[in-house]
């Protein structure tokens, strides 16, 4: 018998998300039955979609979505271990538990090459080539530009001949979209007018808007859109912690005059190409074309506090928690 430690949901956020929302359990895993894998967590991911998705799909006292990268726990007996001897690192969904037992065999195996990242990869990559259609010689915005999914949404653009805008929220944020190629970065936080900032960096508007803010931010960047624009809705973190959702200036009025295109979209819609865009991006990160960070939190214990910490913007690059 094993215990394995757990983070549940004590009570459902309301605004921001506080450490006494979660509670941490001790769950004991019943004995591995014919098939399972007994599997130890090494990485836990926090990411921004776990605040709405815990909103509509979990209810209190349930364990925390989450991904986690795994291995092989010692305590590991049976077939399994033989089996599966040449697979060292695991990717699941099974939530923050620092153990889990697992019997979807089949899934591991075929996410053997997949990473905390790679998720954050293939949102870029499907997001850009699908979704905003972009062409080279275009200019791309791209907001939240310093995170795991925006700082490869500019690179990938460079890569594909674009001009590239973002923004992210300090000085030193801003430093880092300069250092891996971005053509003009700004401090949102920062910046008197949110629209000047905007068209100073690109005085004749945009094509391609990758969005991962929404709000406030979207309704000033749409109207600097150019005529045909697109617009990919991937996230909108600006809302996630709103209780009274958030009133206009609404949409429809820029977006007819300038004939834009705007669509949300879930990175899952093409999970049957993820291969071909792994294989595309670990390409380029062998080649130094693409450059990722990791923000690493140390400790089990930390995740309330590193999940936190990602929504407030601590984070640069992909917000990970080593365990
Ligand atoms: P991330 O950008 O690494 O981390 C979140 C960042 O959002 C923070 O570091 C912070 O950076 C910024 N932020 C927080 N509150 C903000 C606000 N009120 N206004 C502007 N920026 C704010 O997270 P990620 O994993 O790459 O995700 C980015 C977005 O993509 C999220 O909206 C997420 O939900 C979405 N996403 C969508 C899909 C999909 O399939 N559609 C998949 C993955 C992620 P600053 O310091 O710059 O404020």
């Amino acid at each position: 018998m094993v215990t394995a430690k757990a983070w549940v949901l004590k009570k459902h956020f309301e605004n921001f998300p506080k450490t006494s929302d979660f509670d941490l359990k001790k769950i004991e895993l019943p004995n591995l039955k014919d098939g399972e894998l007994l599997l130890e967590s090494v990485f836990l991911s926090v990411d921004p979609y776990m605040r709405p998705y815990s909103q509509r799909d979990m209810k209190e006292g349930d364990i925390m979505i989450g991904t986690q990268v795994a291995r092989f726990s010692s305590d590991q007996v049976g077939r399994s271990k033989l089996e599966f001897r040449n697979l060292k690192k695991i990717w699941l969904d099974s939530g923050p538990l620092d153990h889990i037992a697992s019997e979807r065999l089949q899934s591991l195996m075929s996410f053997s090459f997949y990473s905390i990242s790679g998720t954050c990869f293939l949102t870029a990559y499907f997001g850009l080539l699908e979704v905003c259609k972009m062409k080279p010689g275009e200019t791309v915005l791209v907001n939240a530009a310093a995170g795991a999914v925006g700082s490869v949404v500019g690179q990938l653009a460079k890569i594909w001949g674009c001009k590239v805008v973002g923004c992210a929220g300090s000085d030193h944020k801003v430093d880092y979209l300069k250092k891996i190629g971005f053509d003009e970065a700004f401090n949102y936080k920062t910046v008197t007018s949110l629209d000047e900032a905007l068209r100073k960096a690109s005085p004749d508007g945009y094509d391609c808007f990758f969005d991962n803010v929404g709000g406030e931010f979207a309704s000033i960047a749409i109207n600097n859109m150019k005529k045909y624009g697109r617009i990919a809705v991937c996230g909108a973190i600006s809302q996630y912690n709103d209780s009274v959702p958030q009133k206009g200036p609404y949409v429809q009025v820029p977006m007819i005059f300038k004939e834009l295109q705007m669509q949300g979209f879930i990175v899952t819609r093409w999970s049957s190409r993820w291969e071909e865009g792994l294989k595309a991006l670990l390409k380029w990160v062998m080649e130094g074309k693409v450059k990722y960070h990791e923000h690493i939190t140390e400790g089990f214990e930390n995740m309330p506090a590193a999940f936190i910490g990602m929504l407030k913007g601590e984070n640069l690059g992909k917000a990970i928690v080593k365990i």
